[in-house]
């Protein structure tokens, strides 16, 4: 596949006490522009398990636009199968609601134009 999208918890470690540029809209505001330009303050992660929604260049743009597999959904003892269990019951409902998010949209745009 030569097309994938990535997501990725993106940090900003406030390391330098001048602003690099890259650093486009100031500290503690990270982003792919850190990413791309070997920012002395960005450190990141992977996201697993996440379903998010992305304004324009591809940043969830606050709290509610994602959810990810944490927390309270993890079973309460601590067991493993039961854990991938419901990471594939999570996995099915997030490509649903992609699905669902698609038609319902669909829908509207035809009562638009
Ligand atoms: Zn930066």
């Amino acid at each position: 596949m030569k097309l994938r999208h990535v997501l990725l918890e993106v940090y900003c470690e406030n390391n330098t006490f001048d602003v690099p540029l890259c650093c486009a809209n100031g500290i503690d505001s990270p982003g792919y522009h850190c990413l791309s330009e070997n920012c002395p303050n960005v450190s990141y992660t992977y996201a697993p398990y996440e379903l998010a929604y992305t304004g324009e260049f591809g940043v969830v743009p606050d709290s509610e636009s994602w959810v990810g597999f944490g927390g309270d959904m993890f079973p309460d003892d601590n067991n493993e199968t039961k854990e991938a269990e419901l990471k594939k019951i999570w996995e099915a409902i997030c490509k649903r609601k992609i699905k669902e998010a698609y038609e319902e949209y669909m829908e509207k745009m035809k009562g638009i134009i």
